[in-house]
């Protein structure tokens, strides 16, 4: 093999660009990214970039010399287009074309954006890169109104910044909880319970009409009411980045559909990272949003391009910072799963156990950190655990495992 090409500059593809050149690669190395800066973590943008605690340039995940000292071209601000199988080339928005053996899409997510009248006004925001941030954060002025759509992890996490920096903060969700897609409800309850200590205003079951002001967003419409607004920040999710390999023909099903080796249906095409769907964990297909599926599945996309396939089955996990509270999560949650809390709310030092056929299968942890390193790796060995001794804090979490 004398080429790869990394469609995507971000956290998967320089993973797997420093994976492929640790297992000894020494071929082309060509990485692609649409934006104008080199790889960079997005997990800041919405909590210490953006809060100013955090300077641009430590968002950078290898140093500049990095790409020059393991021949790792770094082609930016140009976007990939078309990739024609027969061929094996990937056509460029800057009118170049390069040629591979292996190809690699790591092409991530973005923002799904509100289909709304005056969706589009001034000082309606989104977040998912630094340029957003960039233009968001001069709005974080102490008094201001911000209305946050969506009470995910992102919007929750501005939402707090916001908070902290005295802005007055509405919530507006359409479920019935905060995080409802990815947290139980002891959980949502104990995270807008914090929220609204510090003075977060949630409307839930919220219908949104549309966005209103003149030449700048003034309020949202919401079930007839007008909540005001003097920005708005969007935070309902992402879309995979998967056109391209679509229009290749290469299966695609909520994301770039990889086997557990990450190969997609063309065996010298792989993918990684927010972009794939791949079968899960604890069974079925998932498509992940996380740092730690981009940098894994990353690796095994290496080790399979390189002809040392391992499957990826790693425990998922990710984390989330608001105020103080630090969130960790192992094992993905579902419904119908029995809960265990282990330590008390108030102590704002907690971790809720999940088990499936009594086997655990995802915990979620605040400012609990013990309990989510052994909870990982109660998870991976599908260990069976009583749930009196798991809700039991004087059993030393470290006996657990
Ligand atoms: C604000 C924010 C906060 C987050 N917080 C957390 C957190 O706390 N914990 C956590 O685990 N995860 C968090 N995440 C998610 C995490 O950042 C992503 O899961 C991770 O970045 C995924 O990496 P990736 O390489 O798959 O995609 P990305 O990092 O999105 O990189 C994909 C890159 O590909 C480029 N690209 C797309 N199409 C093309 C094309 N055709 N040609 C060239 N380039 C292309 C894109 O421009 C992008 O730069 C957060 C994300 C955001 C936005």
């Amino acid at each position: 093999m004398q080429r790869v090409v990394i469609i995507g500059a971000g956290q998967a593809g320089v993973q797997a660009a420093v994976t492929l050149r640790s297992e000894g690669y020494d071929g082309a190395l060509t990485l692609v990214g649409e934006e104008i800066y080199p790889p960079y973590q997005r997990p800041p943008l919405s909590k210490a970039y953006l809060s100013g605690e955090l300077v641009r340039e430590r968002l950078f995940l290898k140093p500049d010399a990095f790409y020059s000292e393991t021949a790792c071209e770094l082609r930016l601000g140009v976007a990939a287009r078309q990739i024609d199988r027969a061929a094996k080339t990937v056509s460029l928005s800057d009118g170049t074309s390069l040629a591979y053996d292996r190809l690699l899409l790591a092409t991530g997510t973005r923002v799904r954006k509100l289909p709304l009248p005056g969706a589009s006004l001034p000082g309606v925001y989104y977040l998912r890169g630094i340029d957003d941030v960039d233009l968001l954060r001069p709005e974080m002025r102490a008094g201001a109104r911000l209305v946050v759509v969506g009470a995910g992890f992102i919007g929750l996490e501005v939402a707090a910044v916001a908070a902290k920096h005295g802005l007055h903060v509405t919530v507006l969700e359409a479920a019935s909880r905060v995080m409802a897609r990815a947290v139980s409800p002891q959980l949502s309850a104990f995270y807008e319970r914090e929220h609204r200590a510090h003075s977060v205003v949630f409307r839930f079951g919220a219908a949104l009409e549309a966005i209103e002001g003149a030449d700048h967003v003034e309020a949202v419409r919401v079930q007839g009411e007008h909540v005001p607004a003097d920005f708005v920040l969007v935070g309902v999710g992402v879309v995979p980045n998967c056109e391209i390999a679509q229009a290749a023909g290469l299966v695609c099903d909520n994301g770039i559909a990889v086997d557990e080796y990450t190969a997609t249906s063309d065996p010298d095409i792989f993918a990684a990272g927010d972009c794939t769907s791949h079968p899960a964990f604890a069974g079925g297909r998932v498509r992940l949003e996380s740092v730690q599926n981009a940098i894994d599945q990353a690796k095994h996309a290496a080790l399979a391009m390189l002809g040392k396939p391992v499957p990826y089955r790693e425990v998922p996990w990710f984390w989330s910072d608001q105020y103080d509270l630090k969130l960790q999560i192992a094992g993905i949650a579902r419904p119908g799963d029995v809960t265990v809390l282990r330590g008390l709310l108030d102590s704002r030092k907690f971790s809720v156990f999940h088990l499936r056929d009594g086997v655990i299968a995802a915990v979620e942890t605040v400012n609990a950190a013990p309990d989510y390193i052994i909870g990982r790796k109660l998870i991976a060995a599908r260990a069976i655990i009583a749930p009196e001794r798991l809700a039991d804090i004087s059993v030393p979490v470290k006996s657990l495992a």
